[in-house]
């Protein structure tokens, strides 16, 4: 099947699997999803009509702990699509060491074609599909594409009533006033800024004379873009479905944040001229940095890729045969597990302290953020060294997947698993 998520993180875990030499019964452990939540979930639309939505709960392995993952509501989603997502989430946990296992929901909808409050009874209809599969201890939900803090609020007021108690702890990404944490907003932006950083000091660059294009701006590309830009970057072209937004001598991020915030497109914006929206990925620009959807960087377009490194924001944007190319032509790809884990950590911060009902400060969140993010770039960057003296060919994806499998491959064993 052609660029299949599924497919993909399966290749990416076989390709690993072989370098660290597992077993046949071990990999088809690990490519195995523990359980999958389907069905179909009935909305009352407005107009008194119901429609019904297909969505799906993911949950690829928990031997670090419990399931953890956002919930996407697109109209591309796909079972394939929610698994894959769930298998990156194990080893996106596991790469910056934090206690959880990985799962993903999905619904196939377009949430702009439903009103608010249709939106919010899509929600509380899917929460009610999964509830009895998470809970704070077992499987916690968070934003992804289309979703946000409002939604979550919504969700665990619908979860909270099923179970009959309070236990915010349940979902993360949620309003402040529900328990969600300083900091969970901007987080994985502000976390892929903080690895970037570590491999500019690595390409031994200047921030300022370090040139980005930033595809895709929702809350991971335009809080990325807007952190690198107040750390001195050269952020050269954003985009989003519709437009790509450059200029050579660089961009003004924070005027484009608020105009876009504002318009709701680039149109019109005046520090920069308008590109299509594939524009992007083909600018000679020292770092792209797909932050849109999966797939972004495949077979097709590969070719015209003219950036030295990309810094994988979205999940799953460089499909395995678009990185051996890359990897040929020695582009180096910061991959996803460990650049947009950002998200995912503070998520984690939000359950630590809804645990506690102890709250922290959002330079708290930032300092702690930062620390975990800098250790784990580290750690993936001298696996990268190891393996690259066995082969010249290892990639930074390697070397995360080769932390995280033998993470959660020795909690596996632990668990008595052989
Ligand atoms: P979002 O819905 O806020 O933003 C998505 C952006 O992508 C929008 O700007 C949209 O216009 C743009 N886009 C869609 N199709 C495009 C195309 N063909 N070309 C250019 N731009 C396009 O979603 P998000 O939360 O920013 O998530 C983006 C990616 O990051 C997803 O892969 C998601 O799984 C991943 N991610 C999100 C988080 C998080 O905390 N939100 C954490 C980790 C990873």
């Amino acid at each position: 099947m052609k660029n299949n998520p599924l497919e993909s993180a399966k290749q990416q875990l076989l390709d690993i699997a072989k370098i660290l030499e597992l077993d046949k019964k071990t990999v088809d452990r690990l490519l195995k999803i523990e359980n999958l939540v389907s069905g179909e979930i009935s909305v009352k639309l407005d107009n008194g009509r119901i429609q019904k939505f297909k969505a799906w709960r993911s949950q690829h392995n928990s031997a670090c702990g419990p399931y953890k993952g956002g919930i996407r509501f697109h109209e591309g989603v796909t079972v394939e699509e929610v698994q894959a997502l769930s298998m990156w989430m194990t080893w996106k946990t596991a790469v910056v060491g934090i206690p959880y296992g990985g799962g993903k929901g999905g619904v196939v909808v377009n949430p702009k074609n439903l009103s608010k409050s249709e939106l919010q009874r899509l929600s509380r209809a899917y929460i009610k599909l999964i509830a009895e599969h998470i809970g704070s201890d077992k499987d916690i939900p968070a934003p992804d594409v289309n979703t946000n803090a409002e939604i979550m609020g919504w969700m665990l007021d619908e979860y909270e009533k099923i179970v009959g108690r309070k236990e915010p702890g349940v979902l993360t990404g949620k309003p402040l006033e529900l328990g969600g944490s300083k900091g969970r907003t901007e987080a994985t932006g502000l976390g892929g800024s903080y690895v970037l950083d570590s491999f500019v000091k690595k390409l031994k660059k200047q921030k300022k004379n370090v040139s980005i294009a930033v595809q895709g701006f929702g809350n991971v590309g335009s809080y990325f873009a807007k952190f690198a830009y107040k750390n001195g970057y050269k952020i050269v072209a954003v985009s989003d479905s519709k437009n790509t937004l450059y200029n050579e001598k660089g961009l003004n991020i924070d005027k484009a944040f608020d105009y876009k915030a504002a318009n709701d497109t680039f149109k019109g914006f005046p520090g920069g001229k308008l590109l299509p929206a594939e524009a992007v990925l083909s600018l000679n620009v020292d770092i792209l940095v797909p932050a849109a959807l999966e797939n972004a960087v495949n077979e097709e377009n590969v070719s015209k890729i003219n950036a030295r490194h990309i810094l994988e924001m979205a999940n799953g944007p460089v499909t395995p045969r678009a990185e051996e190319v890359l990897t040929a032509k020695k582009i180096l790809i910061l991959p996803d597990v460990l650049a947009n884990a950002g998200g995912v950590v503070v998520s984690y911060f939000e359950w630590v302290q809804n645990l506690q009902n102890y709250y922290w400060e959002k330079e708290e969140v930032y300092a702690k953020l930062k620390k975990l993010m800098d250790k784990a770039f580290a750690s993936v960057w001298s696996e990268f060294e190891r393996l690259s003296k066995v082969s010249k060919k290892s990639t930074l994806r390697q070397a995360a997947y080769s932390l995280a499998v033998q993470k959660v491959v020795g909690a596996m064993k632990a668990r008595g698993e052989n």
